[in-house]
This record gives structure tokens, sequence and C-alpha cells, in this order.
């Protein structure tokens, strides 16, 4: 069951990608009706690169760091994290951040 404190966080953040996606190439093709799915920079890469288990210390594994690479210049990454974020993913690099990354991210939201 979630606290408030992140039911309030996930509300705030289940706004639509057009409204967090800054990059201009990415906003012309969302508003054209292109998922942001279909913009990633990371189709095509190695599924395993981005769901390797996170250390107990936090920081990224190797591995990680590598997928990291693909997230540094994609187009749709705000979208990538905001979808890992409203649907709570628990594993993987999801918009440059690994599952560590992101839950230190919601909770300097909430406080
Ligand atoms: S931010 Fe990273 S994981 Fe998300 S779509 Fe872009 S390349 Fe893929």
């Amino acid at each position: 069951m979630l606290s408030d404190e992140k039911i309030l966080f996930k509300e705030a953040i289940a706004i639509d990608p057009l409204e967090v996606v800054i990059d201009p190439e990415a906003r012309d093709q969302l508003e054209a009706g292109v998922g942001w799915q279909k913009l990633r920079a990371c189709n095509g890469a190695d599924p395993e690169l981005f769901f390797s288990p996170d250390q107990k210390d936090g920081r990224p594994t190797a591995t990680q760091r590598e997928a990291m690479k693909w997230c540094a210049d994609c187009i749709v990454k705000q979208a990538c994290l905001q979808f890992a974020l409203v649907n709570d993913e628990v594993a993987g690099v999801w918009g440059g951040l690994t599952t560590f990354q992101r839950r230190n991210l919601g909770r300097r939201h909430v406080a």
C-alpha cells in the first residue's frame, strides 16, 4: 500500500508526456501523434543492459552506467522517467536513473 506522500507524488507527476518533453524534435513528433516509446534512443539496444540489478550501496553498476550512456542524449528522457515513476517501475534504468536513484528522486519531491 502506498503512503499518502507517495500517492500525492504520483498524482503530481501523472501528466501528459508533452508537458515534460523539452526537446523540440521530440515535441514535434509527439504532437504529430508518435508515441514517446518510438522515439527512444535505446530502441535496438540490448535490454539486459537496462535491467541489471542495483548494488546494495546504490551506486550504479558498470552495466547500468553503460545503459545510462544511451539515455544521455535521449530526446524523450523526461517522458521515460515520468512513465517509470507513474508506473512504479521497480527495476531497470529509466530516464537515465536507476531504481535506487528514482526512489531518492521521489523522496526529494515529497519532502
Ligand atoms: S531515457 Fe534511456 S531508458 Fe528511457 S527511453 Fe531514453 S534511452 Fe531508453
